[in-house]
């Protein structure tokens, strides 16, 4: 390799001319190692997946090089006789494996559909309630350095002193601030939502208050496919309006969607992502995304969302048996988030590194309250649907939790002040064996 990738990373920011000159391989060459990486790392990002060889085909296809801006039947180009075939199976089997009346599969991404919903439901200055981003919630929740929270007045919920949904500061700030739009769902949360239950609260604040009701929306992404495995409640029959992406536990291509119950939040809906936010759908992703939602359909998948949540639950489990904490206590989907500065002294950002030498992939997540600059951050947020679509199985991730917590322990010792340098390479190489032995199985 001609460069030292992980410098390169720190310093991209600096980098020169000449400097990305030295990036010598071929762009195929660097898939290849790409790909390579995917195939010898534990992929422990709660937000990523592997998709079948049908979704990556169709993202691949020629699809791409055609233009079809606006919607099936009513297109701005001509030759959109396939494009409209794809789009409309897309929407039959999205509706369908959410048992939904209508959806939008434009949008690029989960960040474009959660764009969409602000720009077409509120206005700008408008109030909106969200899940706060150290608690678990996600940036376009209301974040300040999101359009989300610079657009619109923002404030924020949480988590209690046990990590579950703090449900009376929610109602509080529902009370205090009158919002147009609250947003239910999150990006590091391990816990059941109880959809029913925040639409019985609106519902009664609304009686009380008078005036417009609140639109609620519920942004499922990251439980998405759990939903849709029918191993997580789902919330359609309760919001408003409801996004995800569509390339986490849904395991289909990057992407996002908008479903909904409702005939006039639709045509808002589809009249703000084109043209509002955004010009030609991208067809080969949408093909993908049909692809996704046909295959999330069969009793495979139900199996697979099961074994999801059987492996998280025993992952995490095994942390908290040798005395490490994990956020909130446990577990009820594909996720939880491990306090490793409590547990073994360590920094998220340096166990996310550290882990990384030895091929296992994850990232920090700050904790509730965390006393550690994001940058840093007192956790790492592990996630089991990738490795699980590899197959794996409770045994594998109990043997992982301990070479994790070994190692790390090892590292703990050989770091002085508050550098992970002085870590061994011989340490490195010890784990990185018992790492590849599981992978290898
Ligand atoms: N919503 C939630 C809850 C997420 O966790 C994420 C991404 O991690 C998004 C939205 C945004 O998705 P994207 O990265 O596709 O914009």
């Amino acid at each position: 390799m001609s460069v030292n990738i992980l410098k390169m990373n720190l310093r991209i920011h600096f980098l020169k001319k000449e400097e990305v000159l030295m990036i010598k391989e071929s762009y195929e060459e660097i898939i290849e190692m790409e790909k390579n990486r995917q195939k010898e790392n534990v992929e422990l990002i709660a937000s990523e997946n592997f998709p079948s060889e049908r979704v990556l085909k169709a993202a691949g296809s020629i699809l791409t090089n055609k233009y079809a801006e606006g919607y099936s039947g009513r297109r701005y180009y001509g030759g959109c006789k396939y494009i409209d075939m794809i789009e409309t199976k897309a929407i039959e089997d999205v509706c369908k494996l959410f048992d939904c009346k209508y959806a939008n599969v434009q949008p690029h991404s989960g960040s474009s559909a959660n764009l969409a919903v602000y720009r077409a439901l509120i206005n700008p200055g408008d109030v909106v309630l969200g899940m706060s981003l150290d608690a678990g919630g996600h940036l376009t929740h209301g974040y300040k350095m999101s359009f989300s929270g610079q657009d619109y007045e923002a404030y924020s919920y949480g988590v209690d002193e046990n990590g579950y949904l703090d449900n009376e500061e929610f109602k509080k700030l529902l009370y205090e601030h009158n919002p147009r739009l609250i947003i239910i769902g999150a990006s590091s949360y391990s816990r059941t939502i109880d959809y029913k239950l925040y639409r019985d609260i609106i519902d009664e604040y609304a009686e009380k208050h008078g005036g417009e009701k609140p639109y609620y929306m519920v942004d499922m992404a990251h439980v998405a496919g759990l939903i849709a495995g029918g191993v997580h409640p789902s919330p359609i029959p309760y919001a408003d309006v409801v996004t995800s992406t569509t390339h986490k536990t849904l395991r289909g291509p990057r992407g996002g969607i908008i479903l909904t119950n409702s005939e006039d939040i639709i045509k808002k809906i589809n009249k703000t992502v084109f043209p509002g936010i955004q010009g030609g759908p991208l067809e080969h992703i949408i093909a993908a995304k049909g692809i996704c939602f046909e295959e999330d359909a069969k009793p495979e998948f139900k199996e697979y969302a099961k074994q999801i949540i059987k492996n998280a639950k025993a992952f995490s489990e095994e942390f908290i048996k040798n005395g490490w904490k994990v956020i909130s206590g446990g577990t009820d989907n594909h996720m939880f988030v491990l306090d490793v500065y409590t547990s073994c002294g360590l920094s998220g950002k340096d166990v996310e590194v550290l882990l990384d030498d030895i091929n296992i992939t994850l990232n920090k997540n700050q904790i509730p309250n965390d006393t550690l600059p994001p940058l840093k951050s007192s956790g790492v947020r592990i996630g089991t649907p990738a490795m699980t679509t590899k197959g794996w199985k409770e045994d594998d991730f109990i043997k992982l939790a301990h070479v994790i917590m070994d190692y790390l322990k090892e590292c703990q010792k050989e770091k002085t002040g508050d550098s992970i340098d002085t870590v061994k390479e011989s340490t490195k190489e010890k784990y990185k064996k018992e790492v590849q032995i599981i992978v290898k199985k």
